[in-house]
Protein backbone atom coordinates (compact mmCIF):
# COMPACT_ATOMS: atom_id res chain seq x y z
CA UNK A 1 0.00 0.00 0.00
CA UNK A 2 2.57 2.48 0.45
CA UNK A 3 3.08 5.24 -1.69
CA UNK A 4 6.33 6.51 -0.03
CA UNK A 5 7.77 3.61 -1.93
CA UNK A 6 7.88 5.25 -5.00
CA UNK A 7 9.04 8.60 -4.02
CA UNK A 8 11.24 10.11 -6.73
CA UNK A 9 12.00 13.25 -8.69
CA UNK A 10 9.18 13.64 -9.61
CA UNK A 11 7.47 14.75 -5.99
CA UNK A 12 10.79 16.94 -5.74
CA UNK A 13 10.14 18.97 -9.28
CA UNK A 14 6.32 19.54 -8.08
CA UNK A 15 7.46 20.85 -4.68
CA UNK A 16 10.18 22.81 -6.03
CA UNK A 17 7.79 25.19 -7.95
CA UNK A 18 6.36 25.70 -4.62
CA UNK A 19 9.46 26.36 -2.87
CA UNK A 20 10.63 28.99 -5.79
CA UNK A 21 7.50 31.12 -5.53
CA UNK A 22 7.53 30.53 -1.84
CA UNK A 23 3.54 30.53 -1.74
CA UNK A 24 2.45 28.09 0.43
CA UNK A 25 -1.26 28.73 0.86
CA UNK A 26 -3.47 27.48 -2.16
CA UNK A 27 -5.56 30.59 -2.02
CA UNK A 28 -4.55 34.27 -2.92
CA UNK A 29 -1.15 35.82 -3.56
CA UNK A 30 -2.38 35.73 -7.59
CA UNK A 31 0.79 37.53 -8.44
CA UNK A 32 3.39 35.79 -6.41
CA UNK A 33 3.00 32.51 -7.31
CA UNK A 34 3.85 31.85 -10.86
CA UNK A 35 1.19 30.08 -12.23
CA UNK A 36 1.15 27.24 -9.44
CA UNK A 37 -2.47 26.35 -7.82
CA UNK A 38 -1.07 22.83 -6.52
CA UNK A 39 -4.00 22.19 -4.52
CA UNK A 40 -6.80 23.07 -7.19
CA UNK A 41 -4.28 21.17 -9.67
CA UNK A 42 -4.50 18.60 -7.84
CA UNK A 43 -8.10 18.85 -7.40
CA UNK A 44 -8.74 18.31 -11.28
CA UNK A 45 -6.46 15.84 -11.42
CA UNK A 46 -8.30 13.79 -8.66
CA UNK A 47 -11.58 14.14 -10.06
CA UNK A 48 -10.65 13.05 -13.51
CA UNK A 49 -9.06 10.02 -12.43
CA UNK A 50 -11.94 9.25 -10.02
CA UNK A 51 -14.53 9.83 -12.80
CA UNK A 52 -16.53 12.56 -10.80
CA UNK A 53 -17.56 15.77 -11.16
CA UNK A 54 -15.89 17.42 -8.22
CA UNK A 55 -13.04 16.70 -5.75
CA UNK A 56 -12.06 18.55 -2.60
CA UNK A 57 -8.59 18.17 -1.42
CA UNK A 58 -8.11 19.12 2.29
CA UNK A 59 -5.59 18.06 5.25
CA UNK A 60 -5.75 14.84 6.28
CA UNK A 61 -8.67 11.50 5.35
CA UNK A 62 -10.25 12.66 8.98
CA UNK A 63 -10.92 16.04 7.66
CA UNK A 64 -12.56 14.84 4.76
CA UNK A 65 -14.75 12.28 6.92
CA UNK A 66 -15.69 15.58 8.85
CA UNK A 67 -16.13 17.84 6.01
CA UNK A 68 -18.06 15.21 3.86
CA UNK A 69 -20.72 14.60 7.44
CA UNK A 70 -21.17 18.41 7.52
CA UNK A 71 -22.08 19.00 3.91
CA UNK A 72 -24.36 16.35 4.27
CA UNK A 73 -25.79 18.34 7.23
CA UNK A 74 -25.54 15.19 9.76
CA UNK A 75 -24.80 17.05 12.93
CA UNK A 76 -26.01 16.92 16.60
CA UNK A 77 -27.58 13.46 17.68
CA UNK A 78 -28.05 12.00 14.19
CA UNK A 79 -26.41 8.60 13.79
CA UNK A 80 -24.31 7.35 11.48
CA UNK A 81 -23.59 3.33 11.18
CA UNK A 82 -19.90 2.31 10.96
CA UNK A 83 -17.82 -1.20 10.88
CA UNK A 84 -16.59 -2.56 13.92
CA UNK A 85 -13.61 -2.87 11.64
CA UNK A 86 -12.31 0.80 11.08
CA UNK A 87 -9.96 3.08 11.81
CA UNK A 88 -10.29 5.53 15.07
CA UNK A 89 -10.93 8.35 12.55
CA UNK A 90 -14.68 7.10 11.38
CA UNK A 91 -16.16 7.50 14.87
CA UNK A 92 -13.35 10.49 15.78
CA UNK A 93 -14.96 12.81 12.42
CA UNK A 94 -18.47 11.19 13.86
CA UNK A 95 -18.58 12.48 17.13
CA UNK A 96 -16.86 15.77 15.40
CA UNK A 97 -19.39 16.72 14.24
CA UNK A 98 -21.79 16.14 17.14
CA UNK A 99 -23.14 12.95 15.36
CA UNK A 100 -23.30 9.21 17.12
CA UNK A 101 -21.14 6.54 15.86
CA UNK A 102 -23.04 3.38 16.11
CA UNK A 103 -21.17 0.10 15.35
CA UNK A 104 -22.68 -2.58 13.08
CA UNK A 105 -20.99 -6.44 12.56
CA UNK A 106 -19.24 -7.05 9.30
CA UNK A 107 -19.26 -10.40 7.16
CA UNK A 108 -17.06 -12.06 5.11
CA UNK A 109 -16.14 -8.92 3.25
CA UNK A 110 -14.45 -7.84 6.29
CA UNK A 111 -17.19 -4.67 6.53
CA UNK A 112 -20.59 -3.59 6.92
CA UNK A 113 -22.54 -6.75 6.40
CA UNK A 114 -25.95 -5.07 5.01
CA UNK A 115 -28.23 -7.31 7.13
CA UNK A 116 -26.69 -6.25 10.35
CA UNK A 117 -26.85 -2.51 9.19
CA UNK A 118 -31.01 -3.32 8.35
CA UNK A 119 -31.09 -3.95 12.25
CA UNK A 120 -29.64 -0.65 13.23
CA UNK A 121 -31.17 2.06 10.99
CA UNK A 122 -33.54 4.04 13.50
CA UNK A 123 -35.33 7.71 13.21
CA UNK A 124 -32.03 9.18 13.81
CA UNK A 125 -30.16 7.10 11.34
CA UNK A 126 -28.87 9.84 8.47
CA UNK A 127 -25.70 8.04 6.64
CA UNK A 128 -24.35 4.19 6.47
CA UNK A 129 -20.42 4.74 6.02
CA UNK A 130 -18.96 1.60 5.00
CA UNK A 131 -15.16 1.53 5.55
CA UNK A 132 -12.87 -0.41 2.50
CA UNK A 133 -10.80 -1.69 4.89
CA UNK A 134 -7.62 -3.08 3.43
CA UNK A 135 -8.52 -2.17 0.12
CA UNK A 136 -11.76 -3.64 -0.25
CA UNK A 137 -15.26 -3.52 0.09
CA UNK A 138 -18.52 -4.29 1.00
CA UNK A 139 -21.60 -5.24 -1.02
CA UNK A 140 -22.31 -1.66 -1.84
CA UNK A 141 -25.36 -2.23 -3.97
CA UNK A 142 -27.39 -3.58 -0.99
CA UNK A 143 -26.05 -0.49 1.27
CA UNK A 144 -27.01 1.57 -1.97
CA UNK A 145 -30.72 0.14 -1.33
CA UNK A 146 -30.71 0.38 1.88
CA UNK A 147 -29.85 4.23 1.61
CA UNK A 148 -32.29 4.64 -0.83
CA UNK A 149 -35.18 3.23 1.22
CA UNK A 150 -34.32 5.11 4.19
CA UNK A 151 -33.76 8.38 2.39
CA UNK A 152 -29.76 7.83 4.10
CA UNK A 153 -26.70 9.19 2.60
CA UNK A 154 -24.02 6.63 1.74
CA UNK A 155 -20.91 7.90 2.28
CA UNK A 156 -17.50 5.42 1.15
CA UNK A 157 -14.19 5.49 3.44
CA UNK A 158 -12.01 4.86 0.87
CA UNK A 159 -9.00 5.44 2.63
CA UNK A 160 -7.52 2.61 2.43
CA UNK A 161 -8.91 1.58 -0.82
CA UNK A 162 -7.94 4.12 -3.88
CA UNK A 163 -7.57 2.72 -7.12
CA UNK A 164 -10.30 -0.42 -6.33
CA UNK A 165 -13.65 -0.42 -8.14
CA UNK A 166 -17.49 -1.30 -7.52
CA UNK A 167 -19.67 -1.78 -10.94
CA UNK A 168 -16.48 -0.76 -12.49
CA UNK A 169 -16.60 3.04 -10.91
CA UNK A 170 -13.56 4.21 -8.94
CA UNK A 171 -14.55 2.88 -5.30
CA UNK A 172 -15.72 6.06 -3.91
CA UNK A 173 -17.31 7.06 -6.52
CA UNK A 174 -20.53 4.66 -6.25
CA UNK A 175 -21.75 6.02 -2.96
CA UNK A 176 -23.41 10.06 -2.55
CA UNK A 177 -19.66 11.44 -1.29
CA UNK A 178 -16.17 9.13 -0.88
CA UNK A 179 -13.40 9.90 1.35
CA UNK A 180 -9.70 9.07 0.92
CA UNK A 181 -6.70 9.61 2.70
CA UNK A 182 -2.97 10.34 1.79
CA UNK A 183 -1.23 10.36 4.70
CA UNK A 184 2.18 8.72 4.88
CA UNK A 185 1.28 4.93 4.73
CA UNK A 186 -1.20 5.38 2.62
CA UNK A 187 -1.27 4.14 -1.56
CA UNK A 188 -0.96 7.60 -2.21
CA UNK A 189 0.53 10.02 -0.18
CA UNK A 190 1.06 14.23 0.40
CA UNK A 191 2.79 13.25 3.86
CA UNK A 192 -0.23 14.39 5.34
CA UNK A 193 -3.83 14.60 3.18
CA UNK A 194 -7.10 13.45 2.12
CA UNK A 195 -9.78 14.08 -0.54
CA UNK A 196 -13.00 13.97 -0.96
CA UNK A 197 -15.17 13.08 -4.29
CA UNK A 198 -18.68 13.45 -5.01
CA UNK A 199 -20.77 14.04 -8.01
CA UNK A 200 -23.53 16.59 -6.38
CA UNK A 201 -22.83 19.74 -6.83
CA UNK A 202 -24.62 20.64 -3.45
CA UNK A 203 -21.96 18.56 -1.10
CA UNK A 204 -18.83 19.75 -3.46
CA UNK A 205 -20.07 23.79 -3.21
CA UNK A 206 -19.89 23.32 0.77
CA UNK A 207 -17.12 21.19 0.74
CA UNK A 208 -14.97 23.99 -0.92
CA UNK A 209 -16.29 26.34 1.82
CA UNK A 210 -16.15 24.97 5.02
CA UNK A 211 -12.79 23.44 4.53
CA UNK A 212 -11.45 27.05 4.43
CA UNK A 213 -13.91 29.12 7.44
CA UNK A 214 -16.85 29.09 5.19
CA UNK A 215 -15.37 31.34 2.66
CA UNK A 216 -17.27 31.41 -0.52
CA UNK A 217 -14.15 32.06 -2.52
CA UNK A 218 -16.00 34.63 -5.00
CA UNK A 219 -13.74 37.31 -6.32
CA UNK A 220 -9.54 37.73 -5.83
CA UNK A 221 -9.63 39.90 -2.47
CA UNK A 222 -10.20 37.10 0.73
CA UNK A 223 -11.10 40.27 3.06
CA UNK A 224 -14.25 40.58 0.85
CA UNK A 225 -15.53 37.18 0.64
CA UNK A 226 -18.69 36.25 2.38
CA UNK A 227 -19.33 33.41 4.24
CA UNK A 228 -22.68 31.96 3.76
CA UNK A 229 -22.11 29.59 6.87
CA UNK A 230 -19.53 28.43 9.35
CA UNK A 231 -16.49 26.48 8.69
CA UNK A 232 -12.96 24.97 9.88
CA UNK A 233 -9.99 25.33 8.82
CA UNK A 234 -9.26 22.01 6.80
CA UNK A 235 -7.28 23.32 3.80
CA UNK A 236 -4.33 21.49 2.55
CA UNK A 237 -1.31 23.29 1.74
CA UNK A 238 0.27 24.03 -1.72
CA UNK A 239 3.46 22.03 -0.34
CA UNK A 240 1.71 18.65 0.26
CA UNK A 241 -1.03 19.10 -2.86
CA UNK A 242 2.33 19.33 -4.71
CA UNK A 243 3.95 15.79 -3.15
CA UNK A 244 0.36 14.50 -3.95
CA UNK A 245 0.13 15.35 -7.72
CA UNK A 246 3.22 13.55 -8.46
CA UNK A 247 1.81 10.73 -6.48
CA UNK A 248 -1.53 10.42 -8.09
CA UNK A 249 0.32 9.86 -11.22
CA UNK A 250 1.83 6.82 -10.20
CA UNK A 251 -1.31 5.50 -8.92
CA UNK A 252 -2.16 3.23 -12.29
CA UNK A 253 1.64 1.94 -11.57
CA UNK A 254 1.02 1.24 -7.73
CA UNK A 255 -1.82 -0.36 -8.40
CA UNK A 256 -0.45 -3.04 -11.50
CA UNK A 257 2.51 -3.82 -9.07
CA UNK A 258 0.36 -4.22 -6.06
CA UNK A 259 -1.78 -6.50 -7.96
CA UNK A 260 0.84 -8.68 -9.39
CA UNK A 261 2.31 -8.81 -6.06
CA UNK A 262 -1.07 -9.89 -4.45
CA UNK A 263 -1.79 -12.43 -6.90
CA UNK A 264 1.90 -14.18 -6.44
CA UNK A 265 1.24 -14.38 -3.02
CA UNK A 266 -2.48 -15.37 -3.33
CA UNK A 267 -1.80 -18.15 -5.81
CA UNK A 268 1.35 -19.38 -3.68
CA UNK A 269 -1.43 -20.36 -0.80
CA UNK A 270 -4.20 -21.73 -2.48
CA UNK A 271 -3.09 -25.29 -2.22
CA UNK A 272 -3.06 -25.18 1.44
CA UNK A 273 -6.63 -26.50 2.50
CA UNK A 274 -6.77 -24.32 5.80
CA UNK A 275 -6.63 -21.41 4.02
CA UNK A 276 -9.69 -19.18 2.55
CA UNK A 277 -9.22 -15.76 1.16
CA UNK A 278 -11.72 -12.50 2.37
CA UNK A 279 -14.81 -12.43 0.05
CA UNK A 280 -14.92 -9.91 -2.78
CA UNK A 281 -17.90 -9.15 -3.36
CA UNK A 282 -19.43 -9.67 -6.79
CA UNK A 283 -18.49 -6.53 -9.44
CA UNK A 284 -15.99 -5.21 -6.68
CA UNK A 285 -12.19 -5.12 -8.08
CA UNK A 286 -10.08 -4.82 -4.79
CA UNK A 287 -7.01 -2.67 -4.81
CA UNK A 288 -4.94 -5.44 -3.90
CA UNK A 289 -3.61 -3.17 -0.65
CA UNK A 290 -3.71 -6.50 1.58
CA UNK A 291 -3.70 -10.06 0.94
CA UNK A 292 -6.56 -11.43 3.80
CA UNK A 293 -6.87 -14.92 4.65
CA UNK A 294 -9.03 -16.63 7.13
CA UNK A 295 -7.92 -19.74 9.09
CA UNK A 296 -10.30 -22.17 10.38
CA UNK A 297 -10.44 -20.53 14.11
CA UNK A 298 -8.75 -17.92 16.46
CA UNK A 299 -6.15 -20.45 17.57
CA UNK A 300 -4.81 -21.53 14.49
CA UNK A 301 -5.16 -17.73 13.21
CA UNK A 302 -2.91 -16.38 16.54
CA UNK A 303 -0.13 -19.68 15.38
CA UNK A 304 -0.06 -18.26 11.99
CA UNK A 305 0.34 -15.04 12.88
CA UNK A 306 2.90 -16.01 14.98
CA UNK A 307 4.80 -18.24 12.74
CA UNK A 308 5.10 -15.75 9.58
CA UNK A 309 6.72 -13.50 11.95
CA UNK A 310 8.91 -15.91 13.13
CA UNK A 311 9.08 -16.97 9.21
CA UNK A 312 10.61 -13.46 8.26
CA UNK A 313 7.55 -12.50 6.60
CA UNK A 314 7.22 -8.94 8.22
CA UNK A 315 3.79 -6.26 8.19
CA UNK A 316 1.64 -9.02 8.58
CA UNK A 317 -1.13 -8.23 10.80
CA UNK A 318 -3.90 -9.79 13.53
CA UNK A 319 -6.39 -6.91 13.75
CA UNK A 320 -8.25 -8.35 16.23
CA UNK A 321 -6.09 -7.40 18.88
CA UNK A 322 -5.09 -4.04 17.01
CA UNK A 323 -5.32 -0.75 19.24
CA UNK A 324 -6.37 1.37 16.16
CA UNK A 325 -8.03 -0.82 13.69
CA UNK A 326 -10.67 -2.96 16.28
CA UNK A 327 -13.94 -2.09 18.68
CA UNK A 328 -12.92 -4.17 21.02
CA UNK A 329 -9.93 -2.06 22.07
CA UNK A 330 -11.90 1.04 21.42
CA UNK A 331 -11.94 2.06 25.17
CA UNK A 332 -12.66 5.73 24.71
CA UNK A 333 -15.21 5.13 22.41
CA UNK A 334 -16.87 2.65 24.49
CA UNK A 335 -17.01 4.54 28.02
CA UNK A 336 -17.34 7.49 26.48
CA UNK A 337 -13.99 9.27 27.60
CA UNK A 338 -13.58 13.03 26.34
CA UNK A 339 -11.69 16.13 26.91
CA UNK A 340 -14.80 17.98 26.21
CA UNK A 341 -18.15 17.00 27.75
CA UNK A 342 -20.86 14.76 25.91
CA UNK A 343 -24.49 15.92 25.79
CA UNK A 344 -26.66 13.48 27.37
CA UNK A 345 -27.84 12.28 24.04
CA UNK A 346 -24.59 12.02 22.60
CA UNK A 347 -23.30 9.87 25.87
CA UNK A 348 -27.17 7.77 25.33
CA UNK A 349 -26.58 7.01 22.15
CA UNK A 350 -22.83 5.66 22.34
CA UNK A 351 -24.32 3.45 25.40
CA UNK A 352 -25.84 1.10 22.21
CA UNK A 353 -22.36 0.84 20.92
CA UNK A 354 -21.36 -1.11 24.34
CA UNK A 355 -23.19 -4.61 23.37
CA UNK A 356 -21.47 -8.04 22.01
CA UNK A 357 -20.48 -8.20 17.75
CA UNK A 358 -20.53 -12.15 17.40
CA UNK A 359 -20.15 -12.54 13.92
CA UNK A 360 -17.66 -9.69 14.08
CA UNK A 361 -15.33 -11.17 16.93
CA UNK A 362 -15.59 -14.64 14.57
CA UNK A 363 -14.47 -13.24 11.36
CA UNK A 364 -11.89 -11.08 12.59
CA UNK A 365 -10.50 -13.98 14.86
CA UNK A 366 -9.82 -15.52 12.08
CA UNK A 367 -7.95 -12.71 9.61
CA UNK A 368 -4.73 -12.11 9.40
CA UNK A 369 -3.71 -9.43 7.15
CA UNK A 370 -0.71 -9.09 5.17
CA UNK A 371 0.50 -5.88 3.76
CA UNK A 372 1.33 -5.56 0.02
CA UNK A 373 4.06 -3.52 -1.02
CA UNK A 374 4.97 -2.27 -4.49
CA UNK A 375 9.33 -2.50 -3.84
CA UNK A 376 9.67 -6.14 -3.61
CA UNK A 377 11.76 -7.49 -6.40
CA UNK A 378 10.40 -10.66 -8.11
CA UNK A 379 12.86 -12.79 -6.23
CA UNK A 380 11.55 -11.47 -3.12
CA UNK A 381 7.78 -11.88 -3.33
CA UNK A 382 8.77 -15.56 -3.92
CA UNK A 383 10.64 -16.07 -1.24
CA UNK A 384 8.40 -14.22 0.34
CA UNK A 385 5.54 -16.57 -0.90
CA UNK A 386 7.34 -20.03 0.07
CA UNK A 387 7.80 -18.45 3.58
CA UNK A 388 4.39 -17.99 3.89
CA UNK A 389 3.51 -21.29 2.64
CA UNK A 390 5.94 -22.33 5.24
CA UNK A 391 4.78 -20.54 7.84
CA UNK A 392 1.08 -21.70 7.55
CA UNK A 393 1.85 -25.08 7.30
CA UNK A 394 4.00 -25.25 10.45
CA UNK A 395 0.91 -23.90 12.33
CA UNK A 396 -1.40 -26.31 10.07
CA UNK A 397 0.63 -29.23 11.28
CA UNK A 398 1.13 -28.65 14.89
CA UNK A 399 -2.47 -28.10 15.09
CA UNK A 400 -3.09 -31.74 13.92
CA UNK A 401 -0.17 -33.35 15.99
C1 LIG B 1 -5.98 6.47 7.31
C2 LIG B 1 -7.44 6.32 7.48
C3 LIG B 1 -8.28 7.39 7.81
C4 LIG B 1 -7.78 8.74 8.23
O1 LIG B 1 -6.86 9.30 7.42
P1 LIG B 1 -5.78 10.35 8.01
O2 LIG B 1 -5.30 11.00 6.76
O3 LIG B 1 -4.71 9.56 8.68
O4 LIG B 1 -6.50 11.28 8.90
C5 LIG B 1 -9.64 7.16 7.86
N1 LIG B 1 -10.16 5.97 7.60
C6 LIG B 1 -9.38 4.91 7.29
C7 LIG B 1 -10.02 3.61 6.97
C8 LIG B 1 -8.00 5.04 7.24
O5 LIG B 1 -7.24 3.97 6.98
Amino acid sequence: MPGFELFSNEEKKEVQDVLDNGVLMRYGFDGLRNGHYKAASLEKDFALKMQTKYAQVVSSGTAAVTVALACAEIGHGDEVIIPTFTFVASFEAILAVGAIPILCDIDDTLTLNPEAVAQLITPKTKAIMPVHMCGSMANLKALKLLCDTHDLVLVEDACQAIGGTYDNKPLGSYGDIGCFSFDYVKTITCGEGGGLITNTEKYADRAHKYQDHGHDHVGNDRGAESHPFLGYNYRLSELNAAVGIAQLRKLDQTIALQKKNYTILRNALTDIPEVTFRTVPETGVESYAFLSIFLPNETLARATHKALGAHGVDACFYWFDNNWHYYKKWEHLLESKSLVKFSQEIQTGLQKNKRTYPDSDAWMGRTVSCLIKVGWTEAEVQERAKNMVAAIKSTVLIAQE
